[in-house]
């Protein structure tokens, strides 16, 4: 296969920046999240993240012609020529649409979309237990997945904090806006023959070794 473009889906929460972390190891696969990418602009104090920032602290979804010119910009980047993971986007069917033109203009495709799905009691659960590395966005989780060192990442040392909008009353209507503007696309890619689904509630390693055999197949169709 020439390309491994690939897209993350699932509510907030089921799992998509752990399973990333371990796709683009495992794919050498640049990681676009366009969260991180946000809450980089407004740790920054860009244009990009003033213009974000009151959006993201409500749990609103920042505006389709603000990300979809960021995202486009990441995804023709050098790194991303012969594939990337993207987590995060598109969350709305205007972005869906944006993102595949942009492609077909540059003569490229999606090859799948990986959905994890997990259902809003223990997304709740897992996001008011979410701890992350500002830094390098790395997660954690207090109970599933907790560092060996309370408060600090394994792996660079840096002291673990919980996001703004991971507080319970921004989470359900991070999950209202899921339902209402981003599940649709679930049908979407259904209809275009990209979409698989995958049972988010399982253990990570779980997860990741379901989404890995499906890459196979995928890699393996593309060679018949
Ligand atoms: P998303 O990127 O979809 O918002 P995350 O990967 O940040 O989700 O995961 C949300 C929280 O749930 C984190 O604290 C993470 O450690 C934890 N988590 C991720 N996958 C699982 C899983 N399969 N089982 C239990 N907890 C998980
Ligand atoms: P999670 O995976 O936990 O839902 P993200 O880190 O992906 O959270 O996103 C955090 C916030 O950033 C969203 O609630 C939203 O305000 C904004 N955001 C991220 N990606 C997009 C996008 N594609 N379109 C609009 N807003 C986005």
């Amino acid at each position: 296969m020439a390309e491994l473009n690939l897209i993350l889906l699932g509510p907030p929460g089921a799992g998509k920046g752990t399973q990333a972390e371990q796709l683009r190891t495992e794919f050498e696969l640049p990681h676009i999240a366009t969260g991180d990418i946000l809450r980089q602009a407004v740790a920054e104090q860009t244009e990009l993240g003033e213009l974000a920032a009151s959006y993201m602290d409500a749990g609103n979804l920042v505006p389709d012609e603000v990300i979809i010119g960021v995202l486009l910009e990441a995804v023709g980047r050098p790194d991303a020529r012969d594939g990337f993971l993207l987590d995060g986007f598109p969350r709305t069917i205007p972005q869906a649409e944006a993102l595949s033109t942009d492609l077909e203009k540059l003569g490229r495709q999606l090859t799948a979309v990986l959905m994890i799905e997990v259902d809003d009691e223990e997304i709740v659960q897992r996001i008011s237990g979410r701890r992350v590395n500002p830094v390098s966005g790395r997660v954690y989780h207090v109970d599933f997945d907790p560092p060996k060192v309370e408060g600090i990442d394994d792996v660079d040392g840096t002291p673990l904090v919980q996001r703004e909008d991971d507080q319970p009353e921004t989470v359900r209507n991070r999950l209202a806006v899921y339902h209402a503007q981003t599940a649709p696309l679930a049908d979407y890619y259904e209809k275009l023959g990209l979409l698989h689904r995958f049972d988010g509630s399982a253990a990570p390693s779980e997860v990741f070794s379901h989404i890995r055999a499906t890459i196979a197949t995928l890699k393996l169709e593309e060679t018949i």
